[in-house]
């Protein structure tokens, strides 16, 4: 098991297996040698652990197996509407619908090795079905910290795993730093949006989509990005393929956020290495709930990885946010979550800064399923009617029209 941590930004190295942040505050991730690595290297198994020589631990057992492996498909349908050669890489196919899988699929296994105790993690989301689903599928107690007002429809889809759910009172943001202090004095580790562990299994959805296009390369990667764990990853990844000498341009990246809430848009705008945390009155409410961390703890690395690559970070109002969601699926046929469809809404808008070219192959990354979110949506959905006897002649003049 590697335990080899490093600070992307001062160097630092760190033998402790469960360190998340370094002296200088931000945060490491774990590093390993692919120098001698080659595609034919991979593993004959599903999903990600086809990269197991990358990553920090064997295949596990459970759940985890399941995790990566999704769909990368080329969509023409939305070419027009992204101004560019779309790939879909589809994150909502994962077990809990989410790419927090390919996260906790390492994450959770690892902590259990190294720690013993349970796991935990802070959220009211994504992070907390796919923690919660993990941990059971290898009977390990999880707890799971959740704001107080949360909404009945997300305490049961964390629920259904039967998680140790703990509604905290208080400053919520300010959780995450709570949360490294909990797991060093408590038999519990709280793995956290950018905990080492993560970041390992979020690089292996950069090695899915460079694999597919090898010897070529996408000209750009567009997600959507909160913590700026994702992105984090993806630049793992990215660094790990150069080292092995398999990528020789990088792909640009592309961060995406909600206007309400985009600490790093800002921060890439005003030329800063870091960004400044949003204050409650800057931030507001945004149908991309998935997106709106103020203070995102690896923020200054999403920068990093966004300058690294030449890319770089646009916002967009939810009216455009929820105008692409329906593009995904008219003109895809995908189902993705107001968060996730900010990839298609964030190519649409750099394709009309310019940013992106029409003849250039753009990876989208819609994080999350739709699936998840129906009820909370617009319900007007247009129909029409007839009786069982007049259906066939209805249906006939209908499709004359076609
Ligand atoms: C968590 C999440 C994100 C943001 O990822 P970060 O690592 O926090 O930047 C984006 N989309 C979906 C669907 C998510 O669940
Ligand atoms: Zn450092």
């Amino acid at each position: 098991m590697t335990t080899v941590s490093r600070c992307y930004r001062c160097g630092e190295q760190y033998e402790e297996a469960t360190r998340v942040r370094c002296t200088c505050g931000e945060p490491v991730w774990f590093e390993t040698d692919t120098t001698a690595f080659a595609w034919d290297e991979c593993r004959d198994y599903d999903g990600m652990w086809r990269y197991e020589p990358l990553l920090p631990i064997d295949r596990p057992k459970g759940i985890a197996r399941a995790a990566g492996g999704t769909p990368l498909v080329r969509s023409e349908g939305l070419d027009a509407v992204a101004g560019c050669q779309v790939y879909v890489k589809d994150e909502g196919e994962h077990p809990t619908g989410a790419y927090k899988d390919r996260g906790s699929a390492v994450a959770v296994p690892h902590a259990i090795a190294t720690s013993g105790g349970a796991v935990g993690t802070v959220s009211y989301g994504n992070m907390a079905m796919s923690t919660a689903a993990h941990a059971a599928s290898l009977d390990r107690e999880c707890v799971v910290l959740v704001p107080d007002e949360i909404s009945s429809v997300r305490l049961e889809l964390i629920g259904q795993y039967e998680p140790t759910i703990i509604r905290v009172d208080g400053d919520y943001g300010a959780l995450y730093d709570d949360a490294l202090t909990l797991s060093t004095e408590l038999p519990i580790a709280i793995l956290v949006s950018d905990a080492p562990a993560r970041i390992s299994g979020y690089k292996t959805a950069l090695f899915e989509i460079c694999e597919a296009f090898a010897p070529d390369v996408p000209d750009a990667i567009v997600l959507p990005t909160s913590s700026g764990g994702f992105a984090s990853g993806i630049w793992r990844g990215i660094r790990d393929l150069e080292a092995a000498g398999l990528l020789d341009e990088p792909p640009r990246l592309y961060l995406v956020q909600t206007a309400v809430s985009d600490p790093l848009t800002r921060a890439f705008d005003a030329g800063e290495v870091d960004p400044t945390p949003l204050e409650d009155d800057e931030v507001g409410e945004t149908i991309a709930h998935s997106i709106g961390n103020p203070d995102p703890p690896s923020g200054g690395r999403a920068l990093a990885a966004v300058r690294d690559t030449d890319g770089a970070v646009v916002s967009l109002r939810d009216e455009k946010i929820r105008v692409a969601q329906r593009q995904f699926a008219v003109d895809g046929g995908f189902c993705v979550e107001p968060a996730s469809a900010t990839s298609l809404a964030g190519a649409t808008r750099l394709s009309e800064r310019g940013a992106i070219g029409a003849d250039e192959d753009v990876v989208l990354i819609p994080t999350g399923t739709g699936f998840k979110e129906f009820g909370t949506g617009d319900p007007s959905v247009a129909t029409k009617q007839t009786s069982r006897t007049a259906l066939p002649e209805h249906l006939a003049s209908l499709l004359a029209g076609s």
